[in-house]
């Protein structure tokens, strides 16, 4: 009988660390991984694993490391059904929301998965968001051809999702979309919300530009504040995270600020600080100049995957400035409701 097969990615993070003596945190050697999770031996599918050359807090996640990564996964891509990755939380939603972007034509399941609490821990939330982010990636219940995030019995597309808690147990949310499936007693994906499946030959893109910069605003923000911003040499992008709809100060010094910007090559990004709803340019009078002098509307996109797509798109079309925007425009991986 043929066994499905997962691999799981170890990359470092709260989830793989084991209390010493002493009560510091170390990652613990992935061999040790079934005593952690005996449970694990009665699985129906086959578990390999493997782990990154260095082990990361993810608050060092890079560009580079997403390459590592989707690197990983491309060599074994036709060896396994499925993959798990296991993640820090506090950037997962950005690495999630880079490998859906990386993987062009995917159809099998790469699921991100971590923990508040290490596995080695009595109360760890680990084992639960482990053995589920491999049963799903393991494909025996069904295929979800996308790049996911599990975490407290919720499967989210990866890149609408978001880091909401530094303390529950219920750390991510997506706020503008569904979660694909839910984790009871059965797992119950919601198939009507999950991406088609890909018949066309996986891509994997690994080219990412790093020129970008994002710029909050707040009430009393300074012009000098700005223009270090936007006028920094070599600068590609710039995501502006703004009020509500999408609306910035109206004040002729932002704006011309801004103008420049675009007018020496820089795509400008609007993506609402909100966290739900989406960046309508015109609603209202206070975005009106900002559509008028071409920054682009970000819809209901995350800040992570902003931040990714930004990179992604610049990274792989670096002189079509045109058709960088029309991207922004459409749903590439899901990451927003058009
Ligand atoms: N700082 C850790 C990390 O993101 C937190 C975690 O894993 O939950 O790697």
């Amino acid at each position: 009988m043929k066994h499905n097969k997962v691999l799981l990615i170890y990359t470092g993070g709260t989830i793989g660390m084991v209390q010493d003596e002493n009560g510091a945190l170390h990652p613990f050697a992935l061999e040790r991984i079934y005593d952690a999770v005996p449970q694990l031996k009665h699985a129906s599918y086959h578990i390999d694993s493997c782990q990154l050359e260095r082990l990361i807090d993810s608050s060092n996640m890079s560009p580079k490391v997403w390459v590592d990564i989707a690197e990983i996964i491309e060599r074994e891509y036709d060896n396994y059904d499925g993959f798990v990755v296991l993640h820090g939380t506090d950037t997962m939603a950005y690495t999630a929301s880079a490998l859906s972007f990386m993987f062009e034509h995917l159809a099998k399941p790469i699921v991100l998965t971590g923990s508040q609490l290490p596995l080695g821990m009595l109360r760890s939330d680990g084992r639960e968001n482990m053995i589920c982010a491999l049963e799903i990636a393991s494909t025996h219940l069904f295929t979800i051809p996308e790049v996911c995030i599990f975490f407290e019995s919720r499967l989210y597309r990866g890149n609408r999702s978001t880091k909401v808690s530094a303390e529950e147990f219920d750390a991510f949310d997506s706020f503008n979309y569904p979660s694909l499936a839910q984790a009871g007693i059965s797992i119950n994906c919601r198939s009507e919300l999950v991406l088609p499946l890909h018949t066309l030959p996986l891509q994997v893109r690994k080219t990412f530009c790093t020129d970008i910069a994002v710029l909050k605003l707040f009430p009393g923000i300074t012009p000098q504040v700005v223009h270090a911003v936007l006028d920094l040499p070599q600068l590609k992008g710039v995501i502006l995270e703004t009020y509500g709809s999408g609306n910035a100060p109206t004040e002729s010094w932002f704006i011309e600020a801004v103008q420049q910007a675009i007018e020496r090559g820089v795509t400008i990004l609007d993506v609402t600080q909100c966290k739900s709803g989406a960046v309508q340019l015109c609603q209202y009078e206070a975005s009106c100049d900002l559509n008028r002098i071409g920054v682009i509307g970000g819809h209901d996109i995350t800040i992570e995957a902003a931040v990714t797509k930004m990179m992604y798109l610049l990274g792989n079309y670096p002189d079509d400035r045109k058709l960088v925007e029309n991207l922004f425009h459409q749903s590439l991986r899901g990451e927003i409701t058009i």
